[in-house]
């Protein structure tokens, strides 16, 4: 039980990476708090705990924070995808993109700190993952310059946090996945002009020669959380099937 006696809350957990995360945490021993927009995305997860949080909502990270009480680990990975190239772009488009995959973020870390810092003194360690991708300042990819630029971010802020707190036990690190087969990924291939061909070139872009199952991520996010990775913090940690080899 790699994550026994640990408190983790995961945002976004209604499908996806964050679920299929929040369920391998819990099957760790973890008592895990999921959480998502979405509340009929939030049942079946059985032995897990649930709450509907919005995290663009900044009043309501406030009152999750409060009723959960100190966290051991903090999941961050809700975000959105903005498909366009620069001259697509609008400013609400980027403010959007922004709001959601890093203020959103930076003030989720900010309300659970405090937490986390207490955990950190009776544990030694408590260790947040923020969701980033390989397409940031790893590496450009098409059409995707307000994503790209918005999980760029999550990588400075992720740095930051972690040079903040390294001497307080706090680690953070971020997460790059490669493309992975979710149902995020699904509605952009479907919303294509040629969902046969998109497909195709999603897949003609991993080295592996295919998508990234949710299980292939979230041995990571684990790995992360857990004391195994006591002594790695500061890292945005590829899971990219070979796309930056
Ligand atoms: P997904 O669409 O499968 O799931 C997204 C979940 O986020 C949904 O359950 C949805 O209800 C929830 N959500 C949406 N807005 C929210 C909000 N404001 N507050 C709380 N929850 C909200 O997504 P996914 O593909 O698993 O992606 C999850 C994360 O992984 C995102 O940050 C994404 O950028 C990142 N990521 C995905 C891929 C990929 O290829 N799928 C690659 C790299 C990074």
């Amino acid at each position: 039980m790699r994550l026994k006696d640990k408190v983790i809350l995961v945002t976004a957990a209604g499908q996806g990476i964050g679920r299929a995360t929040a369920q391998a945490m819990a099957a760790e021993g973890a008592r895990v708090i999921a959480t998502d927009i979405n509340a009929d995305l939030l049942k079946g997860l059985d032995g897990i705990e649930t709450a509907v949080l919005d995290v663009t909502d900044a009043e309501a990270i406030k009152a999750l924070a409060a009723k959960v009480g100190p966290l051991d680990g903090l999941f961050n990975c809700a975000g959105v995808v903005h498909n366009g190239a620069l001259l697509d772009i609008d400013d609400k488009d980027w403010d959007f993109a922004f709001s959601l995959n890093v203020t959103a973020m930076m003030r989720l870390c900010r309300a659970v700190l405090p937490g986390m810092l207490e955990r950190a003194g009776q544990t030694g360690t408590a260790s947040i993952v923020n969701m980033a991708s390989m397409a940031s300042s790893i590496k450009g990819f098409a059409n995707r310059t307000a994503y790209g630029a918005s999980k760029a971010a999550v990588i400075g802020l992720t740095k930051a946090i972690a040079a903040d707190y390294v001497k307080q036990g706090i680690r953070c690190n971020a997460l790059c996945p490669g493309t992975v087969d979710t149902p995020s990924l699904r509605g952009r291939i479907a919303a294509s002009a040629d969902p046969v061909q998109a497909e195709k070139d999603f897949i003609a872009r991993q080295p592996m020669g295919r998508l990234a199952t949710v299980e292939d991520i979230a041995p990571m996010v684990v790995y992360l959380l857990s004391d195994e990775s006591r002594f790695v913090s500061g890292q945005a940690m590829l899971v990219d099937g070979g796309v930056t080899i």
